[in-house]
């Protein structure tokens, strides 16, 4: 953070949720704002977050041993002596998301919101890839893209940052609005509308509507950037917003791309695509949307980026002689199946196996959608599939399919050495299904046994 913020800041951001605050005697300068007293360290705050596993609150005698020069808390706490600063609220996670704003307050660098249904992450990723080109990128880590994950990303800005790209994810109504009201995004970017949740929130166009809900909730001056290859996303967002917009698309669009062989064509220039798979390509047209909308040149593109996307995502191994593992373990929908489903099938090699799993939190609509994704299997002319766990989605996959030589395995090693006994050289198999059927297990075993 290299902060310059002190206590009278905290009291200023905490202003509409503040209860009461004691030993707040001088205006003293605040080294980090720590929620883990794990990283704590002299001269940090200590904010006591409540989660479902865990009470912050619990640790503030251990925050004060270690330092801690002041506490936000729910409840008032003796003992921790008269040289540290109480800050009582109601909530300490609202108090988070004011201290998170506050302090974004204070950067007028650009800064990237990204939500959509599938591709938020390698979208984000893309972006930092495209700018750290042209300055420092600050960016969301790991998965922290949520009502704490992005008051952590925001508190991590520091003056050396010129650009910051914060990854927005959703699981219900009202929370892409809140994390727009804490970023402030001068730029809010969509990747698509589809059906990751439909199960929580009842349908495609109540998804469009909570992702939409960045727009509604971004500053008016800002820009939005829309992928305008999605139809659903297009027609809700003209609901949601009337400010400045930029579209992007492989179909068509302001910022529009074509796909030839590994290399995208934007305005008869060709640049290299840095990850496979045409919903890349899309991802990677995001990200030089908004190159385009910060006025950076980004035919310096041309000489193509090196981009690895975190564990089980667009990952590929080569295993024993010419097998190519594709890993996308790391989570899977409808959507994002069957754009992985493509990416095999536009594999060259000879056989073309998938290797399966459920995929969760689709509710009435599992059956459905698991059936799709085996028409899809059976479609593209694929020569095996293989399915981990026999379960009422794993049955729906193989009646899609029907017709396609296909396995299925109730575990993990099973599978593992099954595949290990019948994989030939020029095979290229693609992993995917939602990450707790544990099929990026099956990868790490397989290229521990290779
Ligand atoms: P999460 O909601 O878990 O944060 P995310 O939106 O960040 O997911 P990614 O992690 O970027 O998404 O990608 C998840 C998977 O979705 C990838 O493994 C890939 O298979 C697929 N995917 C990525 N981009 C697209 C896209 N534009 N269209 C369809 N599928 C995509
Ligand atoms: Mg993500």
């Amino acid at each position: 953070m290299n902060s310059k913020l002190s206590l009278f800041d905290i009291r200023t951001f905490l202003e509409s949720c503040l209860l009461s605050v004691t030993n707040l005697s001088a205006d003293i300068r605040i080294n980090n704002i720590c929620t883990d007293t794990r990283a704590l360290v002299p001269g940090d705050l200590f904010l006591a977050l409540r989660g479902e596993s865990f009470d912050g609150h619990n640790f503030i005698p251990q925050a004060g041993a270690a330092g801690a020069i002041a506490v936000v808390t729910d409840r008032p706490v003796e003992g921790l002596g008269e040289t540290v600063a109480q800050f009582l609220v109601e909530d300490t996670l609202v108090a988070y998301q004011r201290i998170a704003a506050g302090w974004r307050q204070r950067f007028s660098i650009p800064i990237i919101g990204v939500t959509g249904s599938v591709g938020k992450t390698t979208t984000k990723e893309l972006i930092a890839a495209v700018l750290s080109q042209f300055g420092h990128v600050h960016k969301t880590k790991a998965n922290y893209n949520n009502e704490i994950g992005v008051p952590k990303t925001l508190l991590e800005l520091s003056p050396d940052h010129d650009f910051a790209i914060v990854e927005m994810a959703m699981r219900g109504r009202g929370q892409i609005a809140l994390l727009a009201d804490i970023a402030q995004p001068t730029i809010g970017l969509i990747t698509n509308v589809g059906t990751a949740h439909i199960g929580l929130l009842g349908s495609e166009l109540a998804i469009a509507e909570a992702k939409c809900e960045l727009l509604a909730h971004q500053p008016p001056q800002s820009t939005a950037i829309l992928n305008q290859d999605n139809a659903l996303l297009m027609k809700t967002a003209q609901r949601f917003w009337q400010g400045k917009t930029i579209t992007y698309g492989l179909q068509g669009g302001d910022v529009r791309g074509t796909v030839d062989g590994e290399n995208l064509i934007l305005d008869g220039v060709s640049l290299p695509l840095p990850l496979a798979g045409v919903h890349n390509a899309s991802n990677y047209l995001a990200a030089i949307a908004v190159a385009q909308c910060l006025g950076l040149d980004w035919q310096r593109l041309q000489s193509g980026l090196t981009v690895e996307l975190p564990k089980g995502r667009a990952r590929r191994y080569q295993w024993g002689q010419d097998v190519v593992l594709l890993d996308e373990t790391y989570n899977a929908g409808l959507e994002s199946m069957l754009a992985a489903l493509d990416l095999l099938a536009n594999t060259p090699g000879k056989r073309r196996l998938a290797v399966l799993g459920a995929m969760k939190e689709l509710g009435d609509y599992g059956p459905t959608f698991h059936q799709r994704v085996g028409a899809k299997v059976k479609a593209l002319g694929l020569d095996g599939l293989y399915l981990l766990a026999n379960d009422p989605n794993t049955d729906a996959i193989a009646a899609g399919a029907n017709g396609v030589e296909t396995q299925s395995f109730s575990d993990g090693p099973s599978l593992v050495a099954a595949l290990k006994t019948t994989l030939q050289p020029g095979d290229r198999l693609l992993f995917k299904a939602s990450n707790s059927v544990g099929l990026g297990a099956v990868v790490s075993q397989l290229l521990a046994e290779n």
